[in-house]
């Protein structure tokens, strides 16, 4: 008999891009930008201009076809060097802390397990670090 488990991870992307749609509100701190500019091998002005807006709390990433600029063909333009809060997700303070939030976020992300307890979130979150 075979032992091999078939439990579904609580967690893995199924790179449908869902995530990225949206008007944005991703802000970037100075270093981000770096890594971005260095990695699209733009100069600063360029990367403002064509992929940055600017918002009451300082640039942040904009967004083109209702989705995020930064979004091809369902993938990420810079995955290697993806704003902070894209490498988070989902493991994010607020759904860490909040099961509802947790439960919300299944709806919306078809890479967690929709079997996945608010527990199993948590253990998988402290897997990863
Ligand atoms: S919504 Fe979830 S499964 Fe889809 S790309 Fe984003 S993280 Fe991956
Ligand atoms: S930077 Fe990449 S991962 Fe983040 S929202 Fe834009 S396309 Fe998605």
């Amino acid at each position: 008999m075979s032992t091999k488990s078939t439990k579904r991870p609580v967690f893995k992307c199924q790179q449908c891009g869902e995530c990225c749609q949206g008007i944005g509100g991703i802000l970037l701190q100075p270093e981000e930008m770096a890594q971005i500019t260095a990695f699209l091998n733009l100069d600063p002005e360029d990367l403002k201009a064509r992929y940055l807006v600017a918002s009451p709390l300082g640039l942040q990433v904009a967004a083109q076809d209702g989705a995020c600029v930064f979004l091809h063909n369902h993938r990420c333009l810079i995955h290697p060097v993806k704003p902070r809060i894209c490498r988070q997700w989902p493991f994010l303070p607020a759904l860490l802390a909040h099961p509802d939030e947790f439960e919300a976020a299944k709806g919306a992300c078809p890479g967690l397990a929709p079997a996945a307890s608010h527990q199993d979130f948590l253990k998988a979150a402290s897997e990863q670090i």
